[in-house]
């Protein structure tokens, strides 16, 4: 591609053959309304059904299409870094190829970003279709707990999908860590973040990719990769703890001396002791979990590998 794009879009995928074709021929309409020079990229995130054929003949077709395929599952964060990556564009927009996110907006978000003067416009979900109630509250708590955890202004129910500017993406582009948890470093550069109200449409087709196991793990990303207050439980449960025996022998000394009554049976005892050693794991766990992270971190190893892409074939 001679001119460098004005907009690039980057859209991680797994397993999204049925999707795809209908998300590539929205985006191109919806890039095309712009007028200016664009690039798509698609990484596909190591499926195991026919996204990478359908990501090949379409930039065999199409000069504007990119496709990266990563050698295996490397995961939605890792995909995206992928695609920030290979991003050329002035303007990169983030969006999931399960058409979710309309790629519509993107005429919108690029008016709220140059007339604003924004960095990143980031989509801000009024509503969440074809989410269940337990996993909507699991949502807002984590959001919350993870904005009271974290020093850093991380937005509130908003996912990856935002637009955002050159200088950003060469910032994120920059950091090195393993473990990544996008929407937590795009807030911790801090460039101007503007939300983006908009309803966040069902799954047009299969299921979504995000087991909780795996939503667990980016919360559990989300929160120690920006925080180190976890590891303070263990003095503040000290604390706790202390008020809390003195209070006991005081009670028990008390008793002992003034009402004949001795310190009696070993149900008192056991409670004791379980919930104490539980405290104690709990601490032992949370302080694990750091040392595993470094234990990651210090690899140094790529994010992903590249496995092929259409950009060798031009
Ligand atoms: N995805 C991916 N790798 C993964 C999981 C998901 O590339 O390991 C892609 C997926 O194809 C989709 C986007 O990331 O385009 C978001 O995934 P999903 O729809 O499962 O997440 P949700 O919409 O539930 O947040
Ligand atoms: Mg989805």
């Amino acid at each position: 591609m001679k001119t460098p794009p004005y907009i690039s879009v980057v859209a991680p995928c797994l397993n999204e053959e049925k999707v795809l074709a209908e998300f590539l021929r929205r985006v191109v309409a919806a890039c095309e309304a712009e007028g200016k020079p664009f690039e798509i990229i698609i990484i596909d995130d190591g499926s195991t059904d026919g996204t990478w054929g359908i990501i090949s003949s379409h930039a065999a077709a199409d000069a504007r299409v990119r496709g990266i395929r990563l050698a295996r599952n490397f995961g939605h964060q890792a995909a995206l870094t992928a695609g920030l990556r290979a991003s050329r564009g002035d303007f990169v927009l983030l969006i999931d190829a399960d058409l979710q996110d309309p790629p519509e907006l993107l005429s919108e978000m690029l008016g709220t970003a140059t007339s604003g003067e924004a960095d990143i416009v980031y989509g801000q979900r009024r509503s969440r279709e074809g989410v269940s109630a337990l996993m909507n509250l699991c949502y807002k708590m984590f959001y919350r707990v993870l904005s009271w955890l974290s020093g850093c202004e991380i937005p509130r129910d908003a996912g990856d999908f935002r637009l955002v500017r050159r200088r950003v993406v060469d910032c994120i582009n920059e950091m090195p860590e393993q473990q990544r948890f996008l929407r937590g470093m795009f807030g911790w550069t801090g460039f101007k973040q503007v939300p983006f109200l908009y309803d966040r449409k069902a799954r047009e087709a299969g299921t979504p990719a995000y087991t909780w196991g795996k939503l667990f793990a980016l919360a559990a990303d989300g929160i120690m990769s920006f925080s180190i207050k976890p590891l303070r439980l263990a003095t503040a449960l000290a604390g706790f703890l202390a008020v809390a025996g003195l209070l006991v022998t005081v009670w028990l000394v008390l008793g002992y001396t003034y009402f004949d009554n001795p310190p009696q049976g070993w149900t008192s005892l056991m409670v004791v002791v379980l919930f104490v050693s539980a405290l104690q794991l709990v601490v032992l766990g949370v302080i694990g979990e750091y040392i595993g992270r470094i234990f990651v971190e210090q690899k140094r190893r790529p994010h992903y590998i590249v496995a092929a892409s259409t950009d060798e074939a031009v």
